[in-house]
């Protein structure tokens, strides 16, 4: 069986927890090459078996054991009741008006999670969750809203890529996701054993196989992990959200810990190991993040940090109480920063509609209308397209 069949026939594993009460059955998203040649090893097997079933599962996108012929007869029925090939259940998907797809997955327990596709020009980038909730508490941030309850598991992560992309494939449009963004739910950061085993298994050729410039982890400034991002050579995305420590303490208590100061010279660290300009995400928010001062204060602050900076004007979500600038002070704060010579790109704000926006995503638990109204709006009528799946 395919994955794509997996899938659609809402069977994920092959091997049931069941078949095996006593014996510890992993999750294959989980394990990394080495993993599985250890894995192998402890019950006896050949190590090269485990490059064998990485090409089937991350090439063939075969898994179902019993398909992968070049293993022997027993083999194949031991690793049934050791390894199991599920994924997370697709609870929704939503398709905004702008093409942005939304998904959200059931992670047990009465948990979900969602993660989201974002199409341009020439990219598919896909913006995955790394928690279900988020203990940074920043305070625009719906997710914020939502205490940790939980961090996701390297192959819940992984799990998110692979259905998304297989569904791209149901598509037949031969779309392939291109990019991977740690922008979806929770700090990637305060999970990042998970989320850096996850990365190995995306970036690796004998898995994934997409290259480390089309991955970005984006922390909120968890100045102690980021020399991770730095070590798995990964693009590095920060969100700063203010232009003075008062100011941004006020909209993320985690400066309060961590401030710009030492958040700016760990950025530096970051250039330094890697070459590559860290992306600055900041988050307009009337009357606090969005005047003239505040752009040059921000410009200014900057100057001597590589950088891009990515303006988003903030994302409205029930009771936030901050407000969304108007299109003339987004434009008028665009114009001021690029005046003064930052490298700077006003981020188009995509599936609004659908409430896959920045800062929009959420637990299912949580009240909040599934859709918007976005008629008035720049981005047309809410033709949204809903599946729902399980
Ligand atoms: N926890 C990580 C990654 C997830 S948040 C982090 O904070 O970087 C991804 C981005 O969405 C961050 O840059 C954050 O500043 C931004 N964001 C959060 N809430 C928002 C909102 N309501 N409107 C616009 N952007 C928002
Ligand atoms: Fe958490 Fe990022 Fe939201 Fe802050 S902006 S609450 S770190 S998800």
């Amino acid at each position: 069986m395919t994955l794509s069949e997996q899938t659609q026939q809402g069977l994920s594993t092959p091997a049931d927890q069941s078949t095996a009460t006593q014996t510890e059955v992993v999750n294959f998203y989980s394990f990394t090459l080495p993993d599985l040649e250890a894995f192998l090893k402890k019950y006896g097997k050949e190590k090269f078996r485990a490059q064998q079933i990485f090409k089937w599962v991350y090439e063939q996108r075969v898994t179902d054991f019993d398909q992968m012929l070049n293993l022997s007869k027993d083999l194949r029925s031991e690793l049934k009741n050791l390894i199991t090939f599920k994924l997370p259940p697709v609870l929704k998907h939503l398709i905004s008006v702008d093409g942005t797809q939304k998904f959200l997955f059931d992670v047990r327990d009465g948990n979900s999670i969602e993660a989201v596709v974002i199409p341009s020009d020439d990219r598919l980038t896909l913006c995955v969750s790394s928690e279900i909730g988020c203990n940074m508490a920043c305070q625009f941030c719906f997710t914020g809203k939502q205490k940790l309850k939980r961090r996701l598991t390297a192959d819940e992560i992984v799990g998110q890529f692979m259905v998304v992309q297989d569904s791209l494939d149901k598509e037949g449009k031969g779309r392939k996701l291109s990019n991977i963004v740690f922008m979806g739910m929770g700090e990637p950061l305060d999970n990042s054993d998970n989320v850096f085993k996850a990365i190995e298994v995306i970036h690796s050729p004998w898995g994934v196989n997409l290259s480390k410039k089309k991955i970005t982890v984006s922390t909120s400034g968890l100045i102690p992990e980021m020399y991770k991002v730095a070590e798995a050579k990964v693009r590095l995305a920060v969100s700063l959200n203010g232009w003075s420590d008062e100011v941004r303490s006020q909209v993320m208590p985690i400066n309060k810990k961590y401030p710009l100061k030492d958040l700016l010279d760990e950025c530096r660290r970051y250039y330094r190991a890697t070459g590559e300009k860290i992306t600055m995400e900041y988050v307009l928010l009337k009357g606090v993040t969005d005047q003239i001062d505040h752009a040059r204060a921000l410009v200014k602050l900057l100057r001597d940090v590589p950088c891009k900076i990515n303006i988003i004007p903030f994302n409205e979500h029930p009771g936030s109480g901050f407000e969304r600038p108007s299109d003339e002070t987004v434009q008028a704060f665009h114009q001021e920063t690029m005046k003064l010579g930052a490298q700077v790109l006003l981020r188009r704000t995509m599936g609004r509609d659908i409430f896959a926006a920045c800062g929009q995503l959420t637990t299912k638990n949580v009240e909040r209308p599934e859709t918007m109204d976005i008629s008035n709006s720049k981005i047309g009528g809410t033709n949204v397209r809903s599946f729902s799946r399980g």
